[in-house]
């Protein structure tokens, strides 16, 4: 197996690492402070200067305007825009619209492509997806609620969706509906693309996610579809493909998120390492020559490149072996990543003692919104769940064979 970095990607990666350690790093506080509506134009800035270095939209096919970067090299520029909140943005490979971007490259018609790709991949608009409800399961979508009934050329859709994430000055969502009751649970849904503009759409609020209900892309709404009409040619795939999409998403997807989250671990353990060493005790007494904090940092060095390793591995064999036989490998990143992401992201918070509960560093944002990380694209029970019964399913097979 072969984990070295291609060598296509260095030059890009040391390219883009210093841009977000000298162009958007020391605006984070400020960015912190102000929110994202505030910090428009200074993101706008940004963004006119990753598009004359030829880097905006890394993962977006040439052909649409962007990069065209592969699967792997992508991964790897994610750790190092990860370091930075708002760099994925800046780069236009944000969450939600680089997945977004993805199925209607994908799953798009020729006339999809051309009203919500294209203007998604200049930065010209932004989108949402929106599945999870506050009255069913999300791990359990297959008995969702929301309802789109065909009406002559139309669809007539109804229903109530909450964490769709910045969904607050979005023009279209892809809404997940049920289109056919009757089929069997994962054909029942579709996706169906809505301009928000569309009468009957309703923003009911930005949930206020640990004290913040946050503004722009940098929200989560609660959202009402009521008696929303859209032309059945909205619809994206086939009918009753929802969850075929909705997974094709989430194989690559969490690839790219874990990426995200090991530049979130470094960035953590930089700020963690500078304080200790700089912190005093007692006159030169630093906090680093505190075994507690050497074992916190020894932990977290493993801890991280363990992590990395893994993402590597199942990239790797999705390339190699493809989504469906890598399944195993994407669930187990998905939960092992996250925890990793929340020990070396707690270690460097303590460390920080009560500047660490501050929003002087940028800790306290990622303590506080990445906990998340445990529960979205599928909660952790739900994915050792799934694990360990694939492993218990071929034991079993073997034992009776
Ligand atoms: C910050 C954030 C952003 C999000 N963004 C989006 C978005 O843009 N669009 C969107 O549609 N959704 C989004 N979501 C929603 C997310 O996908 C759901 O929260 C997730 O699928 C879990 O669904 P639920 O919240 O309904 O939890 P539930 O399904 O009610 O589950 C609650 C808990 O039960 C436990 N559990 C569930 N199933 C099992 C099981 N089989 N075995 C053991 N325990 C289990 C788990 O601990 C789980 O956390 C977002 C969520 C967050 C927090």
């Amino acid at each position: 197996m072969d984990f070295s970095v291609p060598e296509s990607v260095r030059e890009h990666r040391s390219k883009i690492r210093a841009f977000v350690d000298k162009e958007l790093i020391p605006h984070e506080a400020e960015f912190l402070a102000k929110g994202f509506n505030k910090s428009l134009p200074f993101l706008e800035e940004k963004r006119a200067q990753v598009k004359q270095l030829g880097y905006f939209g890394p993962q977006i096919p040439k052909e649409f305007g962007g990069v065209g970067l592969g699967f792997m090299e992508f991964a790897l520029i994610s750790e190092e825009l990860g370091r930075c909140p708002f760099a994925h943005f800046v780069f236009n490979c944000q969450a939600p619209d680089a997945g977004n971007m993805e199925i209607l490259a994908e799953f798009g018609t020729p006339e999809q492509k051309e009203k919500y790709l294209r203007p998604l991949a200049s930065g010209k608009i932004r989108s949402c997806f929106s599945m999870t409800e506050p009255d069913s399961p999300g791990s359990n979508p297959t008995i969702m609620k929301t309802t789109a009934v065909k009406e002559g050329d139309h669809y007539v859709i109804n229903g109530h969706k909450w964490f769709t994430s910045s969904a607050d000055g979005a023009t279209f969502a892809i809404v997940m509906a049920v289109t056919n009751p009757d089929a069997d649970p994962h054909e029942r849904a579709s996706q169906i693309i809505v301009p928000l503009d569309t009468p009957g759409y309703k923003n009911v609020r930005n949930i206020s996610v640990m004290g913040e209900p946050g503004e722009g892309w940098a929200s989560h709404s609660e959202v009402k579809y009521e008696n929303v009409r859209v032309p059945i040619t909205n619809r994206l795939g086939d009918d009753g493909a929802g969850f075929h999409i909705a997974q094709s998403r989430l194989g690559p997807g969490r690839i790219h998120h874990c990426m995200r989250w090991i530049g979130i671990c470094e960035r953590s353990l930089e700020i963690m390492i500078r304080r200790a060493i700089s912190r005093e005790l007692a006159p030169g007494e630093p906090l680093a020559r505190r075994q507690t904090i050497q074992n916190w940092i020894a932990e977290s060095r493993a801890d991280i490149d363990a992590a990395r390793l893994m993402i590597q591995h199942a990239a790797w064999r999705i390339d190699t072996v493809g989504a469906k036989e890598a399944r195993n490998n994407i669930s187990a990143i998905k939960f092992f990543v996250a925890d990793v992401l929340q020990k070396v992201v707690d270690r460097a918070l303590q460390t920080l003692g009560a500047l660490g509960m501050t929003d002087d560093t940028v800790v306290a944002y990622y303590f506080r919104h990445e906990r998340a990380a445990r529960i979205y694209d599928g909660p952790d029970e739900v994915h050792k769940l799934t694990v360990a019964r694939r492993i218990l399913q071929d034991y079993a097979a073997k034992m009776m064979g």
